[in-house]
């Protein structure tokens, strides 16, 4: 069983890449983020939490990924998008990786510059039924029809935490809490970095040339 762990800034195309592995490899995508914002619909403290781009305790985004890695779909192998985000999610992790039996466990950093994630957040909409993303500022990234999914042809929504002023908030947690992950997983040895200013397409090339050259 393969786990993969995408860790980058806010907007740095995660999501995106996640969708590209899911298709290509058939890999599940377990993204935190779109799980608490489910969670969100029905829960007051959770969605301020969330607008204000503030971390979720441990223990609630732990449970909603013990209960994820549970469904079949795992079984052959999962991306964890937006998961660990502080150093304490990754020691915890790296428990169920033993328990689990994960032959292989590999941690991509999308390095992206504050700027290129600002302007990628700006643009960006997302399908509330798929969670396909798009970006309606990035000629690539475009849905072929204004404001549809392109796969399921949803509404096309933007996210409440997606502006500039959150997105600021957001960076800075990243940089306190999540950057330090990146020493982390390097001293383990399994973190590969991927400069992220590329396309979309030439990014997934280099993530599947480092997955190509890993034996499960
Ligand atoms: P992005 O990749 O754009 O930062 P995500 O969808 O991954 O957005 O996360 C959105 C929000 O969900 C975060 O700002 C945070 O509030 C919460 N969140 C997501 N994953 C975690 C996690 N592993 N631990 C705590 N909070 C999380």
């Amino acid at each position: 069983m393969r786990s993969i762990i995408l860790i980058a800034p806010p907007a740095a195309g995660k999501g995106t890449q996640s969708d590209m592995l899911v298709e290509k490899y058939g890999f599940a995508h377990i993204s935190t983020g779109d799980m608490l914002r489910e969670v969100a619909k029905t829960d007051e403290v959770i969605k301020s939490k969330l607008e204000n781009g503030e971390l979720i305790s441990d223990d609630i985004v732990f449970d909603l990924l013990q209960k994820r890695l549970e469904q079949d779909d795992c079984k052959k192998g999962f991306i964890l998008d937006g998961f660990p985000r502080n150093v304490n999610q990754a020691k915890r992790y790296d428990q169920i990786v033993d328990e689990l039996g994960i032959s292989s466990n590999v941690v991509i950093y999308l390095d992206v510059d504050k700027e290129t994630a600002l302007k990628r957040i700006v643009g960006r909409v997302s399908c509330p039924n798929c969670h396909r993303v798009f970006n309606d500022m990035i000629d690539e990234a475009m849905p072929k029809v204004s404001g549809k999914c392109d796969d399921c042809g949803s509404e096309l929504i933007r996210r409440t935490d997606d502006n500039s002023e959150t997105f600021g908030k957001r960076y800075d947690v990243y940089i306190n809490n999540t950057a330090p992950l990146i020493d982390y997983y390097s001293e383990e040895g399994i973190l590969y970095k991927v400069d992220s200013r590329m396309g979309k397409d030439e990014i997934f090339g280099v993530i599947e040339n480092i997955l190509g050259g890993i034996n499960d």
